[in-house]
């Protein structure tokens, strides 16, 4: 990547001025900016604007966007949040360098289909706060992307309490997902989330209405969950795994992670 003109604002009404510009965009961690063979005419570095803190409420986590991926597996409550599920997925992008870099702004900015952390992260039902346009989901960020150029303030996680896990499978260790599923059981509701399909992370909706809808967690009910969800999710192939291998790790993974969620309600 190549940067024209390198600004450090200290304030966001200068900083989102300077973004509506043409060509002009936002550095997070520049983790994978610096991978694109692009030239940014006006490069906005966001980490003059203090929003690298997290702040632990009894209602929520707010995490700034310039939070990175090693302060959320590291944050003093936030690692074992929900049996860790942030922590688990975090464990899995690269190494602690790279961890170091990547932000939690950069990581939903980019919507990246491969992503570890947006999986379980749609499942806990996060919020985005931006700095025009206000609070909105996750999950209606994913689906769509506002058209305008604004600035990922803040990701708020409201706290529940229940039982959360978090799959994926990988070739290597350090490659890409070839597949990520979130299963969480918040009281007696349920929640399914998958990703890397190879598109971005999606709710498994029908499927967890049904669950919810269930009288009893037998073993048909567990296995027609996962056949829902394979019913109701896209998927398609890459260099990774094919739409067939996809379809059927899926079923597997949503089986499993039912089962383990289903027995304990604990934080
Ligand atoms: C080599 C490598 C391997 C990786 N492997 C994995 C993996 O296996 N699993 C996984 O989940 N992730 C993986 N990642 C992605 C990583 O987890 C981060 O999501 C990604 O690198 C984002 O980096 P960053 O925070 O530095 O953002 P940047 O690279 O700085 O920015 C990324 C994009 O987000 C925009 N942006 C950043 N912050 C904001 C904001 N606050 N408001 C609006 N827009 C913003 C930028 O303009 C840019 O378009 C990998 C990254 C690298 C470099």
């Amino acid at each position: 990547m190549k940067i024209e003109a390198y600004t450090v604002p200290t304030d966001l009404e200068e900083a989102y001025q300077l973004l509506q510009k043409e060509d002009a965009g936002i550095i997070a961690g520049g983790a994978w900016l610096k991978l694109l063979p692009k030239t940014l005419v006006h490069g906005i570095d966001l980490s003059g604007l203090k929003l690298d803190t997290i702040n632990e409420t009894e209602e929520n986590y707010t995490i700034g966007s310039m939070v990175t991926l090693r302060q959320i597996e590291t944050h003093s409550s936030l690692r074992t949040y929900m049996g860790g599920v942030l922590q688990e997925a975090i464990s899995h992008i690269m190494g602690v360098p790279i961890r170091n870099i990547a932000t939690i702004g950069g990581t939903v900015a980019g919507r990246y289909g491969f992503s570890d952390l947006l999986t379980p992260l749609l499942a806990l039902r996060a919020n985005l706060v931006f700095y025009k346009k206000g609070q909105i989901t996750l999950e209606s960020y994913l689906k769509e992307a506002p058209k305008e150029k604004d600035i990922l303030l803040q990701v708020i996680i409201k706290k529940e309490y229940g039982k959360a896990n978090y799959t994926t499978v990988k070739k290597t260790a350090n490659d890409f997902p070839i597949l990520n599923v979130s299963v969480m059981k918040i009281g007696t509701h349920f929640r399914v989330a998958v990703g890397a399909r190879p598109s971005v992370a999606t709710l498994a909706t029908k499927t967890m209405a049904y669950l919810n809808e269930s009288k009893a967690l037998t073993e048909e009910v567990i296995e027609k969950a996962a056949a829902i969800a394979v019913e109701e999710i896209k998927f398609g192939s890459n260099a990774r795994g094919s739409k067939a291998y996809r379809t059927q790790l899926c079923k597997v993974l949503v089986e499993r992670g039912i089962k383990e969620v289903a027995y304990e309600n604990t934080n």
